[in-house]
């Protein structure tokens, strides 16, 4: 019997997990199929239960996309330290009568940055712009990573505030979570005269064609701009470009967070390397 995965969202039509899982599963020799699950608004967890109880082969797990994850974070029965920190699940492991909540955002992002880009985290002076779900979600992987300095900007700077508050006061006493540096939050206007090595950027804007008003002092020598974003050119990537930084977009990191969650399913780690060569079209 074969083992059945899928990703709930909506929309749901531009995904790329069912391509990315099926390069993953025919690269590793996995017996599994995946497909795309599009769930009405108000109906998650009826599609989630649904989905459980068809198909010829047993449901093992699923991926979660917007915006369904805080939905899966209260739907999960058990969740990892990681998801607590995201507030947010990405990723779900059926087990018995168990249902396991896990983030892999994180994980994906720190995976891309070291291993793809030879970008590490370490000692660096991080910039995170954006205080939103996909923000919170590297806060603790990022901090676990040991940089020198993680200061949280947000166009709204009290969500800012409050994210590094929270991080600050509570995520780094979980087990395992044990962190040297407390996060810092800030407007952009906060970001004048300071300058960074690694500035990732967690926001939408870029979706809307929106630039950021980010003095150009904030791209440090040698410094690496991420944009969360992928398949386009943002205005940030162009800011970043014409400060002298290198720049990557999130394509990596999403490939990265599905590799982690099918090692997390099969207990195998798939390379990334070809299958986001083929994301590419190289
Ligand atoms: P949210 O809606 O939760 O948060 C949006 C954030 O962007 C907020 O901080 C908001 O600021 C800020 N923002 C939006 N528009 C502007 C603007 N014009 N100027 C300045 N700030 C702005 O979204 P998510 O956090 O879930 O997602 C953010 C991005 O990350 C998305 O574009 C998504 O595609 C990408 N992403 C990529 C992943 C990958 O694998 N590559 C994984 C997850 C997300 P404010 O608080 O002031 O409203």
């Amino acid at each position: 019997m074969t083992d059945r995965y899928a990703v709930f969202g909506n929309p749901i039509g531009h995904s790329q997990s069912p391509r990315i899982h099926a390069l993953f599963a025919a690269q590793t020799g996995q017996d599994l199929s995946y497909q795309a699950i599009l769930a009405a608004k108000d109906g998650f967890a009826a599609a989630v239960r649904a989905f459980m109880a068809s198909g010829d082969g047993p449901a093992k797990g699923a991926n979660v996309t917007v915006p369904f994850k805080e939905e899966a974070f209260r739907l999960a029965t058990r969740r990892t330290a990681r998801a607590e920190a995201a507030g947010a699940v990405n990723t779900l492991s059926f087990e018995q009568d168990a249902m396991i909540g896990d983030n892999t955002d994180g994980a994906g992002l720190v995976r891309d940055l070291k291993h793809n880009l030879g970008c590490d985290p370490a000692g660096r002076r991080i910039l995170l712009l954006g205080a939103g779900g996909a923000a919170r979600g590297v806060i603790l992987p990022l901090l676990l990573e040991r940089p020198a300095e993680l200061l949280i900007a947000n166009r709204t700077e009290e969500t800012a505030a409050r994210l590094a508050l929270e991080f600050a006061n509570s995520f780094a006493r979980l087990p395992g979570c044990a962190v040297d540096v407390k996060p810092d939050g800030t407007g952009f206007p906060g970001l004048s005269g300071r300058q960074f090595d690694l500035v990732i950027n967690a926001t939408s804007a870029g979706l809307s064609g929106a630039s950021l008003p980010l003095p150009p002092g904030v791209f440090g020598p040698r410094c690496v701009a991420y944009e969360m974003v992928y398949g386009r050119e943002t205005p940030f990537m162009a800011q970043a470009r014409a400060a002298g930084a290198r720049v990557a977009d999130g394509l990596g990191m999403l490939v990265e967070q599905a590799a982690e969650a099918f090692f997390i399913w099969r207990g195998v780690r798939p390379r990334t390397a070809p299958v986001l060569a083929a994301l590419k079209g190289n």
